[in-house]
């Protein structure tokens, strides 16, 4: 990726009280806000993390988003999964290059995105096409229409059960985020390969034990579950403290591994 920001990139505009403004560039058009104007054309051709300055003189900082700052703005059909356990689930489910990977529900696309910069290909199941249509927009715009010959959402019910995948390799990793993941489990069993990567988020508690039950009956093993706290500090001269909020709870996660059974 070229230092310079080009026609077509996404860019953010940070201003000084870091209020973050995001757009793709487009020659001939504009950004507005409160505080004036900046040309699309002002910015094409300038070096990332360049300062820029509004008609009414508002100072920004132009920058490409990185994945957790476009997943914190872009439109949602559903409730995403936060950046803070998006990184954790890709070590949990051991995510990398040529996997094959059964996701479901797809909700916005956020874990898609985050799985599918790994370099996997995902067969995705959802139940509401206006979420998969979301999904997939969100994907082809942060990660261009290539990551799309990876990602395969269909418009199917996971609790009905799995398909084999087309050339009859069997998953590597099944990765939900649905109400009842207890309900794949079976399917999940049955479409992976042995020694295949099982992982699920769920809000609540009753949703990880009732899963951990799942799991101990179909031959998965290994299975732990955790939750990530996330603690950001206050660091501004010698007031150096934990900030005062934060977030308390976003989900569990579940992660266990197929036996050959
Ligand atoms: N992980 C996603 C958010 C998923 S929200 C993200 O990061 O963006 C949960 C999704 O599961 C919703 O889109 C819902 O429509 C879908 N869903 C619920 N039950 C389902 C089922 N039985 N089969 C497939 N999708 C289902």
């Amino acid at each position: 990726m070229n230092q310079e920001l080009a026609e077509g990139d996404l860019v953010q505009l940070i201003d000084n009280k870091g209020r973050r403004y995001q757009g793709e560039l487009t020659a001939g058009k504009e950004f507005h806000f409160h505080s004036g104007i900046i040309g699309h054309d002002e910015l094409i051709g300038l070096p990332e993390g360049s300062v820029v300055r509004s008609s009414r003189s508002q100072v920004f900082t132009v920058l490409r988003p990185s994945l957790s700052e476009f997943i914190l703005k872009m439109p949602r059909g559903a409730q995403v999964i936060y950046p803070k356990d998006l990184g954790p689930i890709l070590m949990l489910a051991d995510i990398g290059p040529g996997m094959r990977v059964l996701e479901s529900g797809v909700g916005s696309g956020a874990l898609s995105m985050a799985m599918l910069r790994c370099g996997v290909e995902i067969t995705g199941y959802e139940i509401r096409e206006d979420f998969a249509n979301r999904a997939t927009a969100n994907v082809e715009r942060f990660l261009g229409a290539e990551a799309l010959a990876r990602y395969d959402v269909q418009l199917r019910d996971c609790y009905e059960g799995i398909d084999p995948a087309d050339d009859a390799r069997p998953f590597d990793r099944v990765v939900l985020d649905l109400p009842e993941p207890w309900r794949v489990v079976p399917h999940a069993a049955e479409a992976m390969r042995s020694g295949g990567i099982f992982c699920a988020y769920t809000p609540s508690i009753v949703q990880v034990t009732q899963l951990r039950d799942a799991l101990d009956a179909h031959g998965f093993f290994a299975s732990e579950s955790l939750e990530v706290m996330n603690r950001g500090w206050h660091i501004e001269g010698k007031a150096v403290r934990p900030d005062h909020r934060m977030v308390a709870h976003t989900g569990f996660l579940t992660h266990a591994r197929l036996g050959a059974g």
